[in-house]
């Protein structure tokens, strides 16, 4: 219900604001983002690790992914977290600027390319303790809209958080791993399917390697990992 009304607040903002640019306030056309500053976004392109989307000198399968590979088989970032994807990324989670979550989805479906589609799209899912607070799911949101722009069937509730756990942020890497472990339950509905999770920020990975993780154990034949930003390393 709350994401109905946060939905039709979106839809009236876009009825009564000009379409100006997020970044620079030029013409966007219908997409918050003029030609000129989506050319100079920084995306994710370069050569990187097919299974977790760090960058390798020529797209070769990383030495982390080699040594302990993660549950999911693998990933696809749509921009490196920086500023301003930041800044945008932080205003669509934080102020609730639900219009920012079509930009994304249309921008990843944009640059998408040829690739093989999966049986379903299945979002991060949020505690009900983080929604309330919240008032919206932002994996939610730009995978619905995603999924329809691709025409695959939409999922949320085939995964469940069990238990409320702190923010990953501020925290290490293995206390990330330890604070998510066991946390994610999956509906066995997607036995033997592709599935593809997503979420808006990929940081170190933990929270989708545990939810992939519980995938798997439901019988998921392959799971990507769908991001529209990655955490780099400097
Ligand atoms: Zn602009
Ligand atoms: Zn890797």
């Amino acid at each position: 219900m709350l994401s109905q009304l946060l939905n039709i607040r979106s839809k009236i903002s876009h009825i009564l604001l000009p379409p100006a640019c997020v970044l620079c306030g030029a013409n966007a056309r219908e997409h918050l983002i003029c030609p000129a500053c989506e050319d100079d976004l920084p995306w994710h392109d370069k050569a990187q690790c097919p299974v977790c989307a760090l960058p390798t000198g020529t797209g070769e399968v990383c030495g982390h992914c080699l040594v302990s590979p993660p549950a999911f088989d693998a990933t696809r970032a749509l921009l490196a977290y920086q500023f301003p994807v930041s800044a945008v990324l932080q205003c669509y989670k934080y102020a609730g600027f639900l219009a920012i979550a079509h930009m994304m989805a249309e921008l990843f479906a944009r640059r998408l390319g040829d690739v093989a589609m999966p049986d379903v799209i299945v979002p991060m899912p949020l505690h009900a303790t983080r929604l309330k607070e919240r008032g919206f799911n932002q994996a939610v949101e730009i995978g619905r809209i995603l999924a329809r722009r691709l025409n695959i069937p939409f999922e949320s509730a085939h995964a469940k958080r069990t238990r409320y756990t702190a923010t990953q942020a501020g925290l290490a890497l293995k206390e990330r791993h330890r604070n998510v472990r066991g946390v994610f339950a999956f509906d066995a509905r997607i036995a033997g399917k592709k599935i593809v999770l997503l979420d808006d920020i990929m940081t170190t990975g933990a929270s989708l390697n545990a939810l992939a993780l519980a995938a798997k154990k439901a019988g998921a034949a392959r799971v990507e990992c769908w991001v529209m930003a990655r955490t780099l390393p400097l």
